[in-house]
């Protein structure tokens, strides 16, 4: 072996040593873009005002055992209020008995909302004062079939989400996003803290309201799966309780 070949194959090592070690400390975030449909949930649902403090209120007639799950939702959002510059929390504000309307209030409760189309077994209603996607107050309402204490967490993690300003996403891949679809009723999908596209997305979100606020969102069984909803005219009145 010569001096030349003994060289090339040393670098040839280097480089081959190199690339491999480069793959290996690359984060899965940074291999894999937010592509909207694929990992990432297109923007442009309701979002509750930027740095507003929203009021959670919980029907505990219709819970027992579930309500430590449906605060760690909250949680999990609280967590991420810096890194998607949402600046909104939730703070637990205790019992109620039905849905209130009072500003920046949410409440969560049990009702039969189950829908055999999308599979949905929670519903989110949000009320505009002004007609445009900036929630003054809103509820979350679980279906009684939905009994699994780690489904609901996953169910209103997803719910939270779409108070974001993210919609659902059934052609995302599987991990990638908290709005993809339930696979089946009762069975948790494991996932409740929002991901990194989850996060991208809402900052967008929270980006755009600064520039502009859209309309009030058309109801979501109008919004196809994966797509950018189409800016609607007719407000969406959900009527006081
Ligand atoms: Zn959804």
């Amino acid at each position: 072996m010569n001096v030349k070949r003994t060289l090339s194959l040393i670098l040839l090592m280097l480089i081959v040593g190199l690339g491999a070690r480069e793959a290996n400390t690359q984060t899965p975030t940074a291999t894999t873009p937010c592509r909207i449909g694929q990992q990432a949930p297109a923007i442009g649902f309701w979002t509750w005002a930027a740095n507003s403090q929203v009021k959670v209120y919980i029907v505990s007639n219709d819970f027992k055992a579930e309500i430590p799950f449906l605060l760690q939702a909250l949680e999990n959002w609280n967590g991420a209020s810096d890194a998607t510059g949402s600046g909104v929390k939730f703070v637990y504000a205790g019992d109620t008995r039905g849905s209130l309307s009072c500003e920046n209030c949410l409440t969560v409760m049990r009702g039969p909302v189950f829908d055999k189309a999308n599979r949905h077994l929670t519903e989110l209603k949000a009320f505009s004062a002004r007609h445009d996607q900036i929630i003054n107050y809103a509820s979350i309402t679980i279906d009684p079939k939905l009994t699994n204490p780690k489904a609901i967490l996953d169910a209103v993690a997803h719910e939270l989400g779409h108070n974001f300003g993210l919609l659902d996403c059934f052609t995302c891949k599987k991990k990638s996003t908290l709005m993809n679809q339930f696979k089946a009723v009762n069975v948790p999908n494991d996932m409740a803290v929002p991901t990194a596209c989850d996060i991208a997305q809402v900052r967008q979100a929270y980006r755009e309201l600064k520039i502009r606020v859209r309309p009030s969102p058309p109801p979501r069984n109008l919004i196809d799966e994966g797509e950018e909803p189409v800016d609607d005219d007719t407000p969406i009145v959900i009527p006081k309780p």
